[in-house]
């Protein structure tokens, strides 16, 4: 079949090289550069998420697992593991026993493509392995792995993957419009043919809506109705000067919200926030995110930064379906709705983008050429 899919971030690039692969001929719309939205702005990190054991999404845990393992082993050169301490304070945050079960949980649901088993460390061992923590109530902490990747760089090396696989990257070439029917409107003309004609409206058997952030906004410009939709929840992360030997992972004083400081490329970075927000409003990191995240770091380190050591910061836009509760809670999973010869994902995360463009692919089996 001929496919068009819409977006290059990592869902879409994973989406189109699967669909590759089974033989399909895709072409790969992006209205910007490849990998220049969320997928680039990530704490990219390859990981199951410990937190969302919490919330009982215990198969959306074991996909991360099974995925991080894949990553790790498909580009070393781009993703590595990397520890994470989790500190026990007294009387702050989430008790001992609780963290132990979760991590317990965590390396069960990881099955034989565990990294390595959590251990725990006393106080003298937290702080030699962490030089420059915060003594004062600590009791000691976990330590696990998760992976760590360059999002942008592994992305453009799934994006070569995919072009090798015969993909064929439409950027930058925003769509317009797309239509049940299989009709698809871009903005600027495109080579349509041998005589190099210039072609606005063309037409695919199949349409893979994967425009993150920009799905729901995309069906609506197209006055395609949908049963989901999706809440635009922003994420800054801060980048500051230092050289840390594992990551951290803590809880903001404020809110209590799961926080990460983490060694990377050179620096450390500190991350995330959630601040919900309109679809067109600009995606960058405010002051009151910068101090909440400094206070991230001035909770755990002896060390005090100020609004002056933020070497950068940057700031990228979570597709989260929208359902009750704040977005803490809200499902880090998917959903995949089909309108004729569109389909449309809602949500999805980087580290299991593979399993969802083969779900796509499958999905696509459906659609009559
Ligand atoms: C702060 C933050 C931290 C995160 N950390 C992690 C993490 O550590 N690990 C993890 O697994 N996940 C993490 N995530 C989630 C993950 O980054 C995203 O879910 C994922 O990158 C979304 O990818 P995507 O391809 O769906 O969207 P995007 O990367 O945004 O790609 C969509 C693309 O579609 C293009 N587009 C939109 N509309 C059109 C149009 N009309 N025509 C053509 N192109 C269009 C856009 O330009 C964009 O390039 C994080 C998210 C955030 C915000």
């Amino acid at each position: 079949m001929r496919i068009a899919v819409v977006g290059a971030g990592i869902n879409g690039v994973m989406s189109a090289w699967a669909l590759a692969r089974r033989g399909h001929e895709v072409e790969l719309f992006e209205r910007d550069a490849p990998m220049a939205g969320t997928s680039s702005a990530s704490t990219k990190l390859l990981h199951g998420g410990l937190r969302y054991l919490e919330t009982g999404q215990l198969g959306l845990v074991r996909e991360g697992l099974r995925e991080r393992a894949w990553w790790l082993e498909q580009a070393p050169h781009l993703a590595h593991p990397l520890e994470l301490l989790l500190p026990v304070v007294r009387g702050r945050g989430r008790p001992r026993w609780m963290l132990k079960a979760g991590l317990a949980l965590y390396d069960r649901l990881s099955g034989s493509r565990l990294l390595a088993r959590h251990r725990w460390l006393d106080r003298d061992a937290t702080l030699a392995r962490l030089p420059g923590l915060r003594a004062d109530g600590l009791q000691g902490a976990y330590a696990f792995w998760d992976g760590q990747m360059d999002d942008h760089a592994l992305g453009l090396w799934a994006l070569a993957q995919a072009r090798a696989a015969g993909v064929r990257l439409r950027a930058p070439c925003e769509v317009l419009r797309i239509g049940a029917d299989g009709g698809l409107s871009v903005a600027a003309g495109i080579d349509a043919g041998a005589a190099g004609e210039r072609a606005r409206d063309l037409r695919f058997d199949a349409i893979c809506n994967l425009a993150g952030p920009g799905a729901g906004l995309l069906l609506e410009r197209s006055g395609l109705a949908s049963a989901h939709r999706l809440r635009l929840v922003r994420g800054s992360h801060l980048l500051v000067d230092g050289a840390l030997p594992c990551g951290l992972l803590v809880q903001a004083p404020s809110d209590d919200r799961v926080c990460f400081i983490l060694p990377y490329a050179g620096q450390v970075m500190i991350g995330t926030t959630e601040v919900e927000q309109a679809p067109g409003d600009p995606v960058l990191p405010s002051d009151v995110e910068r101090d909440y995240l400094l206070e991230v770091w001035n909770a755990s380190f002896e060390q005090r930064l100020a609004a002056a050591d933020v070497r950068a910061s940057f700031a990228g836009l979570r597709p989260l379906l929208a359902e009750a509760g704040g977005a803490s809670e809200n499902t880090r999973g998917h959903a995949i709705e089909r309108q004729g010869r569109v389909l449309t994902v809602f949500g999805g995360k980087w580290t299991t983008s593979r399993s969802l463009g083969e779900q796509v692919a499958d999905a696509i089996g459906g659609v009559r050429p």
